[in-house]
């Protein structure tokens, strides 16, 4: 018998890119040097996708759509997309309703307008944390979009 693991459902168009996305990064996932941890790439308890803004948003506008309990410490690049984000899958899933499907408490229903994630739902613990890793690198090198004033 032959098992066979289905591919996960789209949430949205597949995103292949050239497009730099942005992720918000909280007070509580950067380092003490001043830069994000790798942690701030990871996957979300809530649906184990990354959840990043389109290129066209205007930073401005990902850093007033943060609701986290941590404060903003500011947006970072995720690097470029082009194909796929470090071989994991991107969608453009603005307006569309969340991977958890409304399984989870808290579950707002549908992304925000401009929301894309990186689908992280069938990729391994030690994969996930590779691409962290280099997700990490790509913003640290090119610098935070805008960052913001906790003092
Ligand atoms: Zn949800």
């Amino acid at each position: 018998m032959t098992t066979s693991t289905p591919e996960p459902a789209p949430t949205g168009p597949e995103i292949r890119g050239p497009e730099v996305l942005r992720r918000v990064v909280p007070e509580a996932a950067m380092k003490d040097d001043g830069r994000p941890s790798s942690s701030a790439f990871m996957r979300s308890s809530h649906d184990s996708m990354m959840s990043t803004f389109r290129e066209g948003v205007p930073v401005e506008d990902v850093a007033a759509a943060w609701k986290g309990k941590s404060p903003l410490a500011g947006v970072w690049p995720v690097g470029v997309i082009d194909g796929s984000a470090n071989g994991a899958k991107v969608y453009d899933d603005g307006l569309k309703p969340c991977a958890c499907g409304g399984a989870n408490d808290g579950c707002e229903g549908d992304y925000p307008d401009g929301h894309a994630s990186v689908d992280l739902r069938e990729i391994g613990r030690s994969r996930r944390e590779r691409l962290a890793k280099q997700f990490r690198d790509a913003a640290v090198q090119n610098g935070a979009l805008l960052k913001a004033a906790n003092d």
